[in-house]
């Protein structure tokens, strides 16, 4: 099989410097699902340049006609919905019904960043001089550089490359190595939606050799990043040497509460879509269960009897709803948090095992799994799993279980249950979360403002907030 090229620079498909390629494995039954170019640091310094070089004229169009070509690719996203949430299912996994909704998002952040590069606003401010004018203008920060991980391959990348063209930034950006099928796709969605030549620009390769590219290349103005909080902490001390923006979307250990005024069959409902959509590989997936002790036997019950209906498969069949792990690695993090769990007395209510028999045994599957009788010194209580097990800990009262719900070093996402009004607002106020859902187990919207307090980012995508990372505000002081 020939490789398919997968470097974008200056409007042209490029075979990588180094000549490398990458095989890209399918997590569902093993086989090879293509064959793509792998570049490293030379070929995101010549993207480096080229988006250098087209910033002059693009920061220069007018919003209106920068819009223009993200309502274009929004169009065409839309338009190829199938065909882009299949690559995503194909390379990493994905039930196709979350693969699709997924592709729906991306087009959605690139309409809606078609809307909001109209409205970059600036302002004038009383002086307290007589004869001077203060003016207040918001321009673009210059080269963007953009990673992202597997888990949502196209929605990440919409969620920075939106705002940052909207706002007048050009771009490079390096997608996961997990998921270059579904980025070449997206790529040549930007070419026919006409971009000028050098706006976008995209490099798949090396992430150590491209990293350290963005770092050292002063062209580079910003590294937006998704990812794991330690590959963000290193670009963050890359990106110090050169001051450099940063915005940093990282991992998470969503505590998922439920009291016992809670509407329980709404709360299991609520928890599958938090722990078990993407096989449990979402930063803001729930990652510790609290459930008031009056309540946890019912609500544990209720919950594997929902876990139980689950079709666990390849994504691509209809009926799945919870697909495979993204890779051995992926898996080999689950089962060893399993096996810490229950060396130190948790005991499997669902699940537990990975799945071998037929069709199983080429993939990466695991059962969903329910661990009961957690406790926070197990792995899975302080380490985020990225898979489909949940612990269940009873706790007695509100004031524990906030303790133990932000006893984290993370800080993106935060769910509780309750009917009880003066307790939502209570958790909504004192969960040191970016993101708390109340009585919602799946709290993301394009205009909603998405990121994570502590060492979960710095920064937030979505809505008006999104454009912010891209923009720099110049004071100018006019003498009259
Ligand atoms: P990762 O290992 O940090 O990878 C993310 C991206 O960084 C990939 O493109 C990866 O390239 C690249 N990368 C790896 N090492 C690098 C380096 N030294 N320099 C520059 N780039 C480097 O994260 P992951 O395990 O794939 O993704 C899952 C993580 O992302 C989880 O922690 C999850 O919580 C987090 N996440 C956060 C959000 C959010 O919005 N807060 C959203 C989704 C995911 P390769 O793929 O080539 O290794």
């Amino acid at each position: 099989m020939e490789a398919t090229k997968s470097i974008f620079i200056q409007g042209e498909w490029l075979e990588s410097e180094s000549e490398e390629t990458l095989t890209v494995v399918n997590p569902a039954t093993g086989d090879q699902a293509g064959i793509v170019g792998f570049g490293d640091g030379r070929d995101a310094d010549k993207a480096i340049d080229a988006a250098h070089a087209a910033f002059a004229s693009w920061s220069q169009l007018t919003a209106r006609e920068r819009s223009k070509y993200l309502y274009n690719l929004y169009e065409l996203v839309r338009n190829h919905r199938d065909e882009l949430a299949e690559l995503i299912s194909l390379e990493m996994g994905k039930p196709l019904r979350e693969a699709k909704g997924e592709v729906l998002g991306a087009a959605d952040n690139f309409m809606w960043y078609a809307e909001e590069a109209k409205r970059v606003y600036g302002d004038t401010v009383p002086s307290s001089v007589s004869n001077k004018r203060i003016m207040v203008l918001r321009q673009p920060v210059g080269v963007v550089a953009a990673i992202t991980p597997w888990n949502f391959p196209v929605n990440m990348a919409a969620r920075k490359l939106a705002p940052a063209l909207a706002a007048g930034c050009t771009v490079v950006w390096k997608p996961a190595e997990g998921t270059p099928l579904s980025a070449i796709r997206l790529f040549q969605l930007f070419e026919q939606a006409g971009f000028p030549k050098g706006v976008v620009n995209m490099v798949v390769g090396k992430p150590e050799s491209i990293g350290q590219a963005f770092i050292d290349n002063p062209k580079v103005r910003k590294i937006a990043f998704t990812g794991s909080t330690r590959v963000g902490k290193l670009l963050m001390e890359g990106a110090a040497k050169q001051v450099k923006r940063v915005s940093m979307e990282l991992g998470g250990h969503a505590p998922f509460i439920v009291f016992d005024d809670a509407n329980l069959d709404a709360a299991v409902e609520g928890l599958f879509e938090s722990k078990f959509r993407n096989c449990g590989q979402m930063c803001i997936s729930a990652n510790r269960l609290y459930v008031h002790e009056a309540v946890v036997e019912s609500f544990t019950e209720k919950l594997v009897e929902r876990l139980k209906k689950a079709k666990v498969g390849d994504g691509r069949k209809k009926d799945t709803e919870i697909g495979p792990l993204v890779n051995e690695r992926g898996l080999n993090k689950v089962l060893d948090h399993i096996r810490d769990a229950m060396s130190q007395g948790a005991r499997v209510a669902h699940g537990g095992s990975r799945l071998t028999d037929g069709d199983y045994g080429n993939g990466f599957f695991i059962e969903p799994t329910v661990l009961v009788e957690a406790n926070e010194e197990m792995k899975i209580v302080y380490e985020e799993t990225f898979g489909p097990v949940i612990p269940v800990i009873a706790f007695k009262d509100e004031a524990s279980v906030v303790t133990m719900a932000n006893n984290s070093n993370y800080g993106l996402a935060a769910y509780a249950y309750s009917e009880n009004v003066s307790r939502c607002f209570r958790m909504a106020e004192q969960l040191e979360y970016g993101i708390v859902g109340i009585n919602d187990g799946s709290p993301t919207q394009t205009q909603a403002p998405f990121g994570g307090m502590k060492e979960s980012g710095i920064g937030r995508e979505g809505g008006v907030y999104g454009m912010d990372g891209f923009l720099e505000t110049k004071f100018v002081s006019i003498t009259v």
